[in-house]
């Protein structure tokens, strides 16, 4: 058995690992390289002729983005991930391979086809088998990764019985909308993700608390909350706390009276048309929500659906909307994609309400170096939009609580967790830094286990 990473060996995009048995290999994920990893061609690189099944971790286009492209390139064979991810593929495609590449509607068609031929959704914690070529047999199970909906890390059984783990991306532990990962009993081999391996624990227990602060002192002038956030995972997550601050803030006999009527009139606007496709899914599968999410539905609440949440579809009523929010200065809480306000209908908002000074921004995510999100964070007082500049008198805020990944503590704890190995642990998605100080957390919870930095190698 061997491992060959052609992605996220020394950075955190384009996620492709190739583990090769014998003759034949298997291929999970098959992501685009984004930001400063992007690459001139999209053309896979690497010979595909061996490789019997691709398996999907979930559906981030850094783990998804170039399946077009081996498809291009002649892969025939099926596709395996969970019946969430096998969901969200499709959508998540569309939007990348349009918005992002500029493929035309035929082209993305004739790919979205070929893909829905060849998916095989696999329910969580089930095995499934894959017959070789040579007539062996490796049995593959997704196990929840608390990541994003439909999130797994894959068990791998292969015909020597040895078990190799892909971590995918994991989740961090305690979020209320999406179970925990719980770590596999055995893993002879483990390739774990390190995006935060070098980051502390998230502060997750007061986000809602924060974010209800927050709010309650934008309110005090008026004007617009604008919430950028990513289509999937975060949009979901800030609607479910929002729903709760709600329904919290109706029932508690020591609220403020004017507090309450703010909250119960207070429009929460989800503005893109893709962050709704994908709360439908979350909505969809609701069997595979946490405790505590559940336990809302049963109560007939609607976390991702409630009442003061509306929903914008046509481009026609988004700039309606922009512009009366612009002359009205009445307030609502707007959540728009994109998180980092590098494209998508945030944009707009951004350009018409960063130079009142009551509108509110709240960035809820990590914001890369040149996006516009970032120079907002770091308090530039001027910024450039579409060719647009723009004097920023709005209020600037962070709130932190929301990563969608584990921290060093929550992925030290899950390679702790597993009782039988790992002998060989090889550390991928994450940059030098963070691959190192993951490495040396794990050697200290498994000094029996060889443990391997794959950027370094
Ligand atoms: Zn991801």
């Amino acid at each position: 058995m061997k491992i060959v990473h052609h992605g996220a060996k020394t950075g955190v995009t384009g996620s492709c690992h190739e583990l090769i048995v014998g003759d034949n290999s298997l291929l999970v994920d098959c992501g685009l390289f984004q930001g400063k990893e992007a690459r001139e061609t999209l053309d896979i690189e690497f010979d595909i002729k061996n490789i019997a099944a691709l398996l999907l971790t979930h559906s981030h286009i850094d783990h998804i983005g170039r399946l077009p492209w081996l498809l291009a390139a002649g892969f025939s064979g099926p596709i395996y991930a969970t019946e969430a991810t096998a969901a969200l593929v499709p959508l998540m495609l569309e939007d990348g391979l349009k918005i992002q590449l500029g493929l035309s509607n035929k082209q993305c068609e004739a790919a979205l086809a070929l893909i829905h031929q060849r998916i095989r959704p696999v329910p969580y914690d089930c095995w499934a088998q894959i017959v070789l070529p040579t007539g062996e047999l490796v049995k593959i199970r997704f196990r929840p990764a608390g990541h994003i909906l439909g999130s797994a890390y894959i068990e791998i059984k292969l015909p020597t019985n040895e078990i190799v783990v892909f971590s995918g991306d994991l989740g961090p532990k305690n979020t209320p909308l999406l179970t925990d990962p719980i770590a596999p009993t055995v893993a002879h081999t483990l390739i774990i993700e390190s995006t935060y391996g070098d980051k502390p624990h998230h502060q997750l227990e007061h986000r809602q608390r924060v974010l209800k602060q927050i709010i309650e002192r934008s309110l005090q002038d008026g004007g617009a909350i604008i919430i950028p956030a990513f289509s999937v995972g975060r949009t979901q997550e800030l609607l479910f706390d929002l729903e709760n601050i709600i329904a919290e803030v109706d029932v508690d006999p020591n609220e403020d009276q004017t507090i309450k009527r703010v909250w119960q009139r207070l429009p929460v606007i989800l503005d893109s048309p893709l962050a709704q496709k994908v709360t439908e899914e979350y909505r969809y599968f609701h069997e595979l929500w946490a405790k505590e999410a559940k336990q809302r539905r049963y109560m007939g609440r609607h976390p991702l659906a409630f009442e003061q949440c509306i929903t914008i579809d046509s481009h026609a009523d988004h700039i309606k909307l922009v512009n009366r929010l612009q002359h009205s200065g009445e307030p609502a809480i707007i959540v728009a994609a994109s998180g980092m306000c590098s494209g998508g209908r945030v944009v707009n908002y951004l350009k018409a309400l960063l130079t009142d000074k009551r509108t509110d921004v709240i960035f809820a995510g990590y914001q890369a170096q040149g996006t516009t999100g970032r120079a907002l964070v770091d308090g530039e007082k001027v910024v450039r939009i579409d060719d647009k500049v723009i004097d920023v008198a709005a209020q600037i805020h962070q709130l932190s609580g929301y990563s969608a990944h584990a921290a060093q503590e929550d992925l030290v704890s899950f390679v702790a967790d597993i009782e039988q190995g790992p002998q060989v642990i090889k550390v991928v998605h994450g940059d030098l830094e963070a691959q190192t100080a993951l490495a040396n957390a794990l050697r200290k919870v498994k000094p029996e286990a060889t443990v391997i930095i794959a950027a370094s190698e």
